[in-house]
């Protein structure tokens, strides 16, 4: 690149604010477009953990025992809409082959380095951006309603051993000393310590996106219609008014609509929309939760937000746009008002994609075949703690500069010819 070449970052979610971030630090010229104000969607709805235990994807080798039960189409943590998975079968295909121990492990790697790499790029960011006050460093925990259950965790565990992530095993009286309002059915427990939570993840991404603007970066409320390189390579963003943006790079971060954008140039990432819902409650009278808590038989995280206790449910599969369905999030309520004493429903429920790649790792990097265009997408169940790590490894690509880990796992190449 030359010192006085733009980039375009179209999407101000967690990814695309740390991608426009990132490049402002190195000294590139950015403008950031989103057609909403900055952290609305996906990385406003999220569970607002980050967590180094996420680097076990859906598709680890625990799948196949659990496999039979989840094709039920009953269990909390995964429901699908079969036409859907029949449109998707190479998708579905790709996803379950990668259970493999040998491709898991690739992956586990590969997010492991990324999670690790954000983390400190988050604690500098909510400190610079005055959200700090934001930041829960208490971990998460993860429940178990059987001793059985707890056994059969042995795999996850192991791993969290092998990738030295600090965690403690709790039993009920334990679990009640660090949250005491949960009710005491939970026999077993698993504090994962090397975890954080924030109370809003909108409102850090909001935090974040002025902090880029304080430095001088342009952020544009403009929804992106149209990408085209034109004659002399430079990329022409459209927008719906026929006003367009010219830039020398472009960063596409739009999580699950990257699509939309891509398949006209005749890139089509593998996406398959992992839908979740969240509804808040008010906390019973004088009841607290200290950190997010995992019920690991319903599927469901429970966090304490700014806006009321956030239960969000375990993954629908299916169009990202189909009409909201509750039956997954009524099964989560049920089960987490076994758990815990919640008030009424507070507000509308919410409900987002997470989008993911057939291996569960985000696609970093320059697009082949089309110069100058950068993804930054995929990011499935962790876009909210992996935005900086995403921004450096694609700032570093970008630049022509040497990464600080490997960024082939991530290479746009493993599905984009
Ligand atoms: C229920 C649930 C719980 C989750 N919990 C966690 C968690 O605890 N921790 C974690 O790390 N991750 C979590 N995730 C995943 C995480 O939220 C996502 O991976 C992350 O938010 C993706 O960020 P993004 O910036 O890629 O996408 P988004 O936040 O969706 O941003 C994309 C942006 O593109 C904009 N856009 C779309 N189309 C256009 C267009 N044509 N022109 C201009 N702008 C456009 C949108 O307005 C949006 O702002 C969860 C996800 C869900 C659904």
């Amino acid at each position: 690149m030359q010192p006085d070449e733009t980039v375009a970052v179209i999407g101000a979610g967690m990814v695309g604010v740390c991608c426009a971030l990132e490049l402002q630090r190195r000294g590139l010229k950015v403008q950031l477009f989103d057609r909403k104000a900055p952290g609305q969607e996906t990385s406003y709805g999220n569970a607002g953990v980050f967590a180094r235990s996420s680097l076990i994807p859906l598709n680890n080798p625990g799948l196949w025992a659990t496999l039979p039960r989840l094709l039920g189409n009953r269990s909390p943590q995964l429901r699908y809409n079969p036409l859907y998975m029949l449109r998707q079968t190479m998708w579905g295909i790709g996803f379950v082959s990668r259970a493999r121990p040998s491709a898991f492990n690739e992956t586990a790697t590969a997010l492991d380095s990324l999670i690790r790499l954000s983390m400190p790029a988050h604690r500098r960011l909510m400190q610079e951006a005055g959200v700090a006050h934001r930041l829960r460093d208490n971990g998460w925990i993860f429940l178990y309603r059987s001793a059985e259950a707890f056994a059969n965790s042995r795999f996850a565990r192991d791993v969290y051993d092998r990738f030295e992530i600090a965690t403690q095993e709790l039993n009920q009286s334990a679990l009640l000393d660090l949250e005491p309002h949960l009710q005491p059915i939970f026999p077993h427990a698993l504090w994962i310590k090397d975890t954080c939570s924030v109370d809003d993840p909108g409102r850090v991404v909001a935090a974040y996106a002025a902090l880029f603007q304080t430095r001088g970066g342009a952020l544009i409320q403009r929804e992106i219609t149209a990408l085209e390189r034109d004659a002399q390579g430079l990329w022409q963003l459209r927008g719906p008014d026929g006003h367009t943006t010219t830039a020398h790079q472009v960063v596409v971060a739009l999580g699950p609509w990257a699509n939309d954008l891509l398949k006209p140039l005749g890139v089509a990432a593998p996406l398959a929309f992992e839908r979740g819902y969240h509804q808040h409650f008010a906390p019973g009278s004088g009841v607290t939760l200290g950190r997010p808590v995992y019920d690991t038989a319903a599927g469901y995280v429970l966090a304490p937000m700014e806006a009321g206790l956030r239960l969000s449910t375990g993954v629908e599969l299916t169009e990202r746009d189909a009409p909201a369905n509750r039956a997954q999030l009524e099964m989560a309520e049920a089960a987490a008002r076994q758990a815990f004493p919640l008030g009424a429903r507070s507000g509308l429920e919410w409900l987002g994609a997470r989008p993911t790649l057939p291996d569960c790792r985000p696609l970093i990097g320059q697009s082949p075949r089309h110069p100058g265009l950068w993804l930054a997408i995929g990011h499935q169940h962790i876009g909210l703690s992996t935005g900086p790590g995403t921004a450096q490894v694609l700032a570093s690509l970008m630049l022509g500069e040497n990464c600080s880990i490997d960024p082939g796992p991530f290479r746009p190449e493993r599905f984009i010819a």
